[in-house]
């Protein structure tokens, strides 16, 4: 099965929902890092969760940036999503291994541990759109629904699941977000409440072979669904050698002039896909002139 998301509304117009089919491209971010089955379940979650807000997004300049920081050894995880269907994403330290939690599962709360989720809206404006909320348990759903709830005031149900094979490739990935419209009467609220009672696991359906539309027709049982879009989602990072040099400039100037003087390469490697880009000496002299230019500019001001 390819990638996959679909965008559906119940026939009553009183729950729009979403569901991403994601393997292919969490097992290419899988490789990328060389995640450990953890870190891959953490980040495959965060980039099923940003693809479907990626999709909620009202241009196809804007972007979508959700970052969790915890306490525990997997430190940070981000990623970032277009409307588009592209994502990209990291965590910090990809080698955590943990002992399972005591649902047998992979500990992906133990791993994040305490802390904060940050969504992050850039609309291409002046300032992006920043918000943040605590982590609830660090299992990436709860989390995001208690984001909906306190940020956005919408209630949401979001489940989200990244299955390993024994030999850590991914089996399954992806996940689904159902909201409530604020006119959603209290049948079809109940209604929805007990489907998600019934329900095991994202992976578990995927894993017999059916599909996003078949998970939402299970989610959304006896509400009736129409789908309103099916789109191709795929792991792409658009980072080039000029994108690097800025990354190069927040070295400083201090450590540019002795890179400079010491005459020696610099390599930069992107912390989203890993792609390596080499600055030669005249680079990182134009990004140092670049920076004195700007310092001395503002020093006259
Ligand atoms: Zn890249």
């Amino acid at each position: 099965m390819n990638d996959y998301l679909v965008r559906a509304l119940t026939e009553n117009e009183e729950i729009r929902a979403f569901a991403v089919t994601a393997r292919n491209l969490v097992e290419e971010a899988r490789k990328i890092h060389d995640n450990s089955p953890i870190a891959i379940a953490a980040l495959g979650r965060t980039l099923s969760a940003a693809l479907i807000m990626g999709d909620m997004l009202k241009s196809e300049k804007d972007l979508i940036t959700i970052h969790i920081q915890g306490d525990g050894p997997l430190k940070q995880v981000l990623a970032t999503a277009n409307s588009k269907g592209e994502v990209k994403g990291y965590v910090s330290n990809p080698e955590v291994i943990l002992p399972p939690n005591a649902a047998g599962h992979l500990n992906v709360g133990g791993a994040i541990g305490k802390g904060v989720l940050t969504v992050i809206k850039d609309y291409g404006l002046k300032e992006p759109y920043v918000s943040q909320v605590r982590l609830v348990t660090g299992e990436i759903a709860e989390d995001l629904t208690y984001y909906f709830a306190q940020s956005e005031q919408t209630p949401t149900a979001i489940g989200l699941g990244v299955l390993l094979n024994k030999d850590v490739m991914i089996n399954q990935a992806g996940g689904f977000l159902i909201q409530l419209m604020p006119h959603a009467s209290e049948k079809t609220v109940s209604t929805l409440e007990d489907n998600l009672k019934k329900f095991h696991s994202v992976t578990d359906v995927y894993r017999q072979g059916k599909t996003p539309e078949d998970l939402l027709s299970i989610l959304l049982s006896g509400l009736g669904v129409q789908f309103l879009e099916r789109k191709e989602v795929r792991f792409a990072c658009h980072c080039s050698k000029e994108k690097g040099l800025q990354a190069l400039a927040t070295l400083g100037t201090q450590t540019l002039k002795e890179i400079v003087e010491e005459g020696k390469e610099q390599e930069v490697s992107c912390e989203f896909c890993g792609k390596k880009y080499v600055y030669g000496k005249d680079d990182i002299q134009s990004v140092l002139s670049a920076l004195e230019k700007n310092q001395k500019e503002k020093g006259e001001k």
